[in-house]
Formats: C-alpha cells, structure tokens, sequence
C-alpha cells in the first residue's frame, strides 16, 4: 500500500519579536517568507510561513510571533531542534554567515555520517543545519545566501522525551514510520530515512518537562497527500486510540491535530493546495492574507498587528 504519510510538512514555533523573527529566518538563514497570515486560532496574533520558493511541504518553518513573550524552556516533551538540509560543502559558508551576525555556533559535530552544526535564534529556538549530500531538492536563492549553500528545507527534528516506546509504536505503526538506527542514545526514524522525514527521539530520562514560550516549538505536522489520505491516516489513529481532532481548514492545507504519547503537538496535513491559493508565486507574502471568516475584520486585525517588513537586502 502506498504510504498515508510521507514525511515532515511543516514545524511551527513560538517566537518574540516578529521583525526580529523575519530579520532572521528571511534575512541570515535565507528563506522566503512565503505567507504572512494570522494564527486562526488566536487571530490578533501573525502566523508567518518561511520556506523554499513555493513553501514546499518539508520546507516550511513557520512561527507565532508574540511581541514581548517571556522565552520558553526546552525539555521534555517538546521538539527541540528543528534540522535544516544544507548541502555538504556548504558548512564553512555557514559557520562564517552565522558567527558574522553574532551567532554562537556550535563545533561541526558529527551524527549518523553527517556533519552539522547547532545554534540558537534570538528567542533560543533550537536550530541544526545539517551538511549532506542524499538531499536530492535543488537549492533556491533568496535574498543574498547563494543558491549553492542554501538551506533545502527540512533534514529532520529532534524530539525530547522522557521514554520512546509509545511515540516509536505510533511512529512506527501508525504513521509510515521505521526505526533506522540509533547512535549515542539518540534514535532515528524516517519514513525513507531521506533529508526532510527524518525524526530523531533522545531521550531524556529525568528531564523537566518543557514550557512553551518563545523559542520553543509548538507543533511539528507530517505530510500527506490529499483529503482522502488525510481521513485514513485519522480512522487509523482514532481506531488505536488517539485523541484526534476534527479536519481544520487552514486555507493552504488541512489539518488534523493530536498529541503524541511523549507530550508533543502532532498534526497530520495535506500537501494541497499550497501557498499560491490566494497569492501570485511572484508575491507570496506581500500582504497580510486572512481567511475568508476574518476578511470583515481586516481593518481591527490589522492595527493589531505590528507592521513589519523584509529587510534582507540589509543581510549580505
Ligand atoms: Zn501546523
């Protein structure tokens, strides 16, 4: 049977300052704000997306910034590193691009034969960029990283739990999953094992729980095809006994929610339509788009929401 889920789709964050958020995803890591919505479940607050050209599914870093949010703590129970896929001679370039703008970077470290590096954003988000040569998605160029060292989309995530059986079972049962390796208590899994569906559980033990805030991730979603996929990949899930959402309209995707057993925000959504329902591909997050419900709010919506702007001509 054809697989109901075929990797990562997108991973959502809470951060602070939404300038700064932009100024750092679009400006130094070189994505393309592909969509600068509004959290449909809060909507005073932005929801942008960043990712390739399209904001392919497997590529989509997307986040809630909240002005002022106090920061979050890493811990159990949470993704705590997202991994970006960079290409393998690419390492040097980054470590030069992240220390320029007052970035610590981590030593290159080394995982599963690949080399990568670790840092934090200015909320402390967790983030890897991970040098490979198996990512078979060809670079894009947004604003001043070259296409030949720019971030491909996702490598995979790390997930922090206190025990890895039940989150292995539902991963490895329910969800296309396999068990690939494990190496220095760190466990991986990936639906091919290929940049952009790898899931990495380490566990921690005796580790507090995690608080969510700033710089901290919210949800990580996986990819499926359609509708119809999506209704078979929630029979299956209710059948064994999670606690599934309805599907949710999220105007790009479809979307349905549910926790795992380690604590994390799992969501399962559809690779249609993309970004490009309500916007030009040449202007993808140009204006500030809502869904329909929210249109005869625009005006109060929008004096909610601080203006920001793309300043990556700033980050050369
Ligand atoms: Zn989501």
């Amino acid at each position: 049977m054809k697989p109901l889920i075929t990797g990562i789709h997108h991973i959502t964050a809470i951060a602070g300052n939404p300038q700064a958020n932009i100024d750092f995803y679009t400006g130094i890591l070189g994505l393309r704000l592909v969509k600068k919505t509004i959290n449909f479940d809060a909507p005073g607050v932005y929801h942008f997306y960043f990712g390739d050209e399209l904001g392919r599914p497997g590529t989509v870093f997307t986040t809630f910034p909240f002005t002022g949010a106090r920061k979050g703590v890493k811990g159990a129970g949470e993704v705590t590193y997202t991994a970006f896929s960079i290409p393998s001679e690419s390492l040097d370039y980054w470590r030069a691009r992240l220390k320029k703008y007052g970035i610590p970077v981590s030593d290159v470290l080394a995982r599963f034969g690949d080399r990568l590096i670790r840092f934090e954003d200015h909320d402390s988000m967790g983030i890897e960029l991970v040098a490979n040569d198996r990512d078979d998605r060809t670079g894009w160029s947004y604003g001043q990283v070259p296409a030949g060292y720019s971030v491909k989309g996702f490598y995979g995530a790390t997930l922090n739990l206190r025990d890895k059986e039940l989150t292995e079972k539902l991963l490895t049962e329910h969800m296309d999953y396999r068990f690939i390796g494990e190496e220095n208590g760190r466990y991986r899994y990936g639906t091919e094992g290929k940049p952009g569906d790898i899931v990495d559980i380490v566990i921690d033990k005796s580790g507090n729980r995690g608080s969510q805030s700033a710089g901290t991730v919210h949800h990580i979603a996986f990819r499926t095809e359609n509708a119809a996929s999506q209704l078979q990949v929630q029979e299956i899930l209710i059948r064994n006994g999670y606690q599934v959402t309805e599907v949710k309209d999220r105007n790009y995707f479809t979307s349905i929610y549910f926790r795992e057993p380690g604590g994390v925000l799992f969501e399962v959504a559809t690779d249609e339509p993309g970004f490009a329902i309500d916007e030009d591909e040449a202007h993808l997050g140009e204006l500030i788009k809502l869904p329909e419900w929210a249109e005869p709010n625009r005006e109060k919506l929008e004096e909610s929401l601080t203006p920001v702007k793309l300043n990556v001509e700033a980050y050369d």
